[in-house]
């Protein structure tokens, strides 16, 4: 008998065994291929923030690196980006087509046949096409939305190149992005979210090793794995278009973070606080801050919070998330989900226990910093932002640009004392208030049951702006 398999880490190969009962070795003979294949070129992009905006930047991405026949699948979130990415490329010259669930069997056939024969480049696609397509000459793979780990990426982006020659993986990377897949996750496997976060952790937010090197460690071979060698300047991060980082400590900027979230709570303003809510409140703009900077309560809470904020560095949008984004992936914020109508909704809250660290000074919160402002993949228009800003405050984390592209570190390194630990484990992480599942630690979660379903409402308007509409089955298997 032969197994077959294409993407398994050493983990779902011990699986395989145990639960086909050859857990001895000689019992069954194994041949394991290298992960790496030396012909796809990995990038990280900074994703923009518009649509309109997008869809230059990959139009112009493909133009400038492919010849005019060559074909490409484009990764989204949803039916609607499908559409929206199709429309925007065919205007731009790339004959593209849409393909997802909610067309008819026989329009996507079409659609897979004109793709395989070369008569349109591109498609627009959720993750479920790919199941079986055995298309050689795919030049390249663009991910518009965020793969739920890195095997799921080495699988999605695997199809770019069958034929062995250079075929390039582009992962357009935003940090809100984060807080439409992870719902989605919450809902179809909540357990499965801990490799989310490493994917977010290592690939998109990793700046200090080769992308390639990522994927090597997941996949077993991360000590034989030699950059110079097995990468060959196939990556953004070996071609240094990322931007040279170090870790600073930003233990009191993370404290005013979790500040901000409590006094909106004690003061009534919002008891669940998205991630771009945080974000824009923390860097004193959006109503809720309009609220907070306007309250005439004497609660010492308020006038210490509006001291604190007045105290702060200036810092671009980006840094904020990247900051915050960092709190939430050393867990010093966690995610809530909560039912709206048709799916989940994220919320930040409180780790009571990392706050409590923070606060004793038994850990330093700590954020990556670009250090000589490097060149940064998508991220060179935004350089002398950055720098300008440095210099106005030279203890400021900056922006690696424009959100993403090689965006942030995504975790607190030891400085001189012990530093919120990443664990890598985080299968506690999720909670929900109606699935309640404990997230092992205490974390400040009311909720206000009363105005709850009115609330949801209402948040899921200003959370998403996709169409989450949820008959999108084909989004996540
Ligand atoms: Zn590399």
């Amino acid at each position: 008998m032969m197994l077959l398999t294409a993407t398994a880490t050493k983990e779902v190969r011990a699986d395989i065994r145990r639960v086909l009962r050859y857990e001895r070795n000689d019992a069954l003979e194994s041949f394991i291929g290298s992960f790496n294949r030396t012909n796809l070129i990995y990038r990280v992009h900074a994703k923009p923030d518009k649509i309109k905006d997008q869809m230059i930047a990959v139009a112009q991405d493909i133009h400038s690196h492919h010849t005019i026949d060559a074909c490409g699948i484009l990764y989204v979130t949803s039916r609607k980006d499908a559409e929206t990415l199709a429309d925007g490329l065919n205007t731009a010259g790339i004959s593209s087509r849409p393909y997802h669930a909610g067309l008819s069997d026989e329009r996507r056939h079409q659609t897979h046949l004109l793709w395989r024969s070369n008569q349109i480049r591109v498609i627009t696609a959720t993750i479920a096409f790919g199941m079986g397509i055995d298309k050689p000459d795919v030049r390249f793979v663009h991910h518009f939305c965020i793969p739920k780990s890195l095997e799921n990426y080495m699988q999605e982006s695997g199809r770019a190149g069958r034929d062995g020659h250079d075929a390039r993986c582009v992962l357009w990377y935003k940090r809100k992005d984060v807080f439409r897949v992870s719902p989605m996750i919450h809902d179809s496997n909540a357990a499965a979210l801990p490799k989310f976060y490493q994917f977010i952790r290592q690939f998109c937010e990793g700046t200090t090793s080769c992308r390639r090197s990522v994927l090597a460690d997941a996949f077993g071979e991360g000590e034989l794995f030699v950059p110079a060698q097995h990468c060959n300047l196939k990556c953004d991060f070996c071609l240094k278009q990322v931007p040279n980082e170090k870790k600073t400590a930003q233990t009191s900027i993370a404290l005013y973070v979790l500040d901000v979230l409590s006094v909106l709570k004690t003061e009534g303003i919002k008891q669940d606080v998205t991630f771009s809510q945080l974000c824009d409140t923390a860097r004193n703009v959006g109503t809720l801050w309009k609220s907070i900077s306007t309250n005439t309560s004497h609660n010492p809470s308020i006038a210490q919070l509006k001291v604190a904020a007045a105290k702060n560095p200036k810092m671009p949008a980006t840094t904020w998330e990247k900051i915050i984004m960092t709190m939430m992936l050393n867990e010093v914020l966690v995610e809530g989900f909560i039912a709206t109508s048709y799916s989940f909704t994220s919320y930040m809250r409180v780790n009571m226990n990392e706050k409590a660290k923070l606060i004793n000074g038994d850990t330093i919160f700590a954020v990556s910093e670009v250090v000589d402002g490097g060149a940064g993949a998508g991220g060179a228009a935004k350089k002398k932002k950055v720098s300008k800003k440095k210099s106005a405050s030279t203890k400021t984390a900056s922006s690696s640009g424009g959100g993403g592209g090689g965006g942030g570190g995504g975790g607190g390194a030891a400085k001189k004392k012990k530093v919120s630990k990443k664990k890598s484990s985080t299968s506690k992480k999720s909670e929900s208030t109606s699935t309640k599942h404990s997230p092992g630690f205490p974390v400040d979660i009311s909720v206000s049951a009363g105005s709850k379903r009115k609330r949801n409402e209402r948040q899921e308007q200003e959370v998403f702006t996709i169409d989450s509409s949820s008959d999108d089955d084909d989004d996540f298997e």
